[in-house]
């Protein structure tokens, strides 16, 4: 079984004892990006680091992840596999944004505490598309419309084999 990643933490005593928390997060665990992805989705599973960069406390590691989202064209699911190569610079001060050490993302947290959870799953937020569509639904679809709203009857489509017939008729 793994722990869960549902934990608070101090990021600076952390630091200071260069702890890693490893865990995952299952789909009815998620607060941020439940509405995001289907719920047979794998669980999120991170293994992250605090250390001290300079100044900055700094948490780095992989959070990985085989989703499932729903393509917004045909409604099929999509695999989305989700590997991120962590590299945050925490802090609850925002004038530090300006003295970003290099290669690093911020990640701002209020009060005395960091969601480990809320940061895995704003993380994976990033990556997640807008809008997700296969590159090729798997099913053929009308050209005239990727609107899940709109309904074409295939009835409705012409022959134009029934065409040929009818001028041949006059
Ligand atoms: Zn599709």
């Amino acid at each position: 079984m793994s722990k869960t990643l549902q934990i608070q933490v101090d990021p600076f005593l952390c630091a200071s004892q260069e702890r890693t928390i490893s865990g995952a997060l299952h789909y009815p665990d998620l607060m941020i990006i439940q509405h995001d992805i289907d719920p047979s989705s794998g669980p999120i599973e991170a293994n992250l680091t605090f250390s001290k960069q300079g100044k900055f406390v700094v948490l780095t590691g992989r959070i990985s992840a085989n989703l499932v989202l729903q393509c917004a064209a045909c409604l099929e699911s999509i695999d989305f596999i989700v590997d991120i190569n962590v590299k945050l610079a925490v802090f609850d001060d925002e004038s530090m944004l300006s003295v970003l050490p290099d290669d690093y993302e911020p990640c701002v947290f209020e009060g005395d505490r960091l969601m480990i959870n809320e940061v895995v799953e704003s993380e994976v937020l990033l990556v997640l598309p807008d809008i997700p569509r296969h590159e090729v639904c798997p099913s053929a679809l009308p050209t005239s419309s990727t609107d899940k709203d709109f309904t074409l009857e295939p009835e409705q489509k012409k022959n134009p084999f029934e065409a040929l017939e009818s001028l041949k008729k006059h």
